[in-house]
């Protein structure tokens, strides 16, 4: 059986590097019929805990990835983890160090001089004496000296390191009792029979400190993936200023869940040259194995790229679910089919196509200046009033697109008059400006009678403006 688990510490959001490894620790269960468990590691930040839980919940939700299981936090377990530490100390396998802060900075001082790097020179490790009056001791592990600790990491491949180089008899109780981070991680995965952790590259040098303490405690040490960072376009690590951080962030500008999540999927992990991928085809495609070695760069066309893909594919009852989020109410409007086709032949966003369908729905308030100064000249009122009057003895159907477009033909052709003659004097009665989706849709859209209110309405603007 495969376990995952993602382990965020409770920030309070989901960042979209969170997310990516949450995603490849969700895929990597799924396809192996596992568990995918959440753990907030919030023993330092238990303030923030069940907001920060919610807020991944909520994430999770809106993404469409769901764990197994409560939620484990950390800050619940505290006896747990004190009665491992009382047992490594019984078995001589941890002990207690008396050392005050100014004697480790007095060493760490004398160890820089001589251009060693400071370590703890572990004075503490075999001592039987009396303990020195006042001072709390802490917790320190007996990490093996000049020992090769070896794993193979699922992406990185085999990794050797000594013992001596990268670890000292680091603290795993604080002077408060309080247990240290590299502790906690060891004995959470291992009780919550963890088997592959998938995690940032980031936490590469925690993990020979979490061997040792596995070691310790005669665990089994699960298999390894450290994943590469996501890096900016300039090659440094991703931060805000790159794009949103907070997964819900991406909800808010108007993304969907699957373009995000397949946008993140291909961030780092790839199949063949396919760029198109369902929840379902990752979890049967995924492979830890298949994770790039290198780091990957944000692309925020691509994302846009992608999320235009998913708009277009969307049925129509899902793009009116997701309008309803940005105040767009289609669901009594008639022709939303017109409105929603014509409109997502270009939107990048759903944001962006909320927008536009206020545009279109809402009479203009105002006109916008550059596109009156342009098009609404010279005998602008008087095509306009000629159509309005045209409109209102029209006795034929007119209802579609393709209708609208036979009477505009119709009236061009009775007045002589070319479709750059009057297309924008529509336009601008429509939506207030002189860009819009097709004006055959869009008068479509709007029906008969509103388009005669707004052609009227323009001819008052164009009157008062003109006096
Ligand atoms: N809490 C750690 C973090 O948010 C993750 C620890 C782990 O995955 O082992 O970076």
């Amino acid at each position: 059986m495969v376990i995952t688990r993602f382990a965020p510490s409770p920030t309070g959001y989901l960042h979209i590097g969170g997310l990516r490894t949450a995603l490849y620790s969700y895929l990597w269960a799924r396809k192996n019929g596992g568990k995918f468990l959440l753990r907030i590691e919030d023993t330092d930040l238990k303030r923030n805990s069940i907001e920060a839980a919610k807020a991944i919940e909520e994430a999770f939700e809106w993404v469409g990835l769901e764990h197994d299981g409560e939620i484990t936090y950390q800050s619940k377990r505290f006896d747990i983890y004190k009665s491992y530490i009382q047992k490594l100390l019984d078995e001589d396998k941890a002990y207690y160090c008396y050392m005050t802060k100014e004697e480790l900075d007095k060493l760490r001082e004398s160890q820089m001089k001589a251009k060693q790097r400071p370590r703890y020179d572990g004075r503490y490790r075999d001592f039987k004496g009396t303990p020195p009056e006042g001072v709390k001791p802490v917790v320190r592990i007996k990490a093996p000296t000049n020992e090769t600790i070896t794993f193979d990491d699922g992406i990185k491949g085999e990794i050797s390191v000594n013992t001596d180089d990268v670890m000292d008899d680091f603290i795993i109780a604080r002077s408060d009792g309080t247990p240290t981070y590299n502790f906690v991680v060891a004995i959470d995965d291992h009780d919550m029979s963890v088997t592959d952790i998938i995690r940032g590259d980031d936490h590469l040098s925690n993990t020979p400190k979490q061997i040792v303490i596995y070691k310790a405690l005669g665990f089994d040490i699960p298999r390894f993936y450290h994943i590469p960072m996501i890096l900016n376009p300039s090659g440094k690590k991703l931060s805000k200023r790159d794009g949103a951080m907070d997964v819900m962030e991406y909800k808010k500008e108007g993304y969907l869940p699957e373009a995000l999540l397949n946008f993140l999927v291909r961030l780092g992990w790839s199949h063949g040259d396919q760029e198109i991928f369902s929840l379902q085809e990752m979890i049967e495609l995924f492979d830890p194995k298949d994770i790039n070695k290198s780091a990957s760069a944000y692309n925020a066309e691509k994302l846009l790229w992608l999320n235009s893909y998913y708009i277009k594919e969307a049925s129509y009852e899902r793009v009116i679910k997701e309008l309803k989020y940005f105040d767009v109410d289609l669901s009594s409007i008639d022709k939303k089919e017109i409105l929603i086709d014509s409109l997502r032949e270009r939107a990048k966003t759903l944001k962006e196509m909320a927008q536009k369908t206020k545009n279109i729905l809402d009479r203009p308030k105002n006109y916008d200046e550059k596109a009156v100064k342009k098009f609404l000249k010279n005998d602008a009122k008087e095509i306009a009033e000629k159509f309005l009057i045209y409109l209102q003895e029209y006795k034929g159907k007119l209802r579609t697109p393709l209708e609208f477009e036979e009477a505009l033909k119709d009236f061009m052709e009775k007045n002589s008059l070319k479709l750059k003659n009057i297309a924008q004097i529509i336009r601008i009665s429509i939506v207030g400006t002189a860009v819009s989706p097709s004006i055959y849709d869009i008068m479509a859209v709007v029906g008969k009678d509103e388009l005669i209110t707004r052609i009227k309405n323009l001819i008052n603007f164009m009157e008062v403006n003109n006096e």
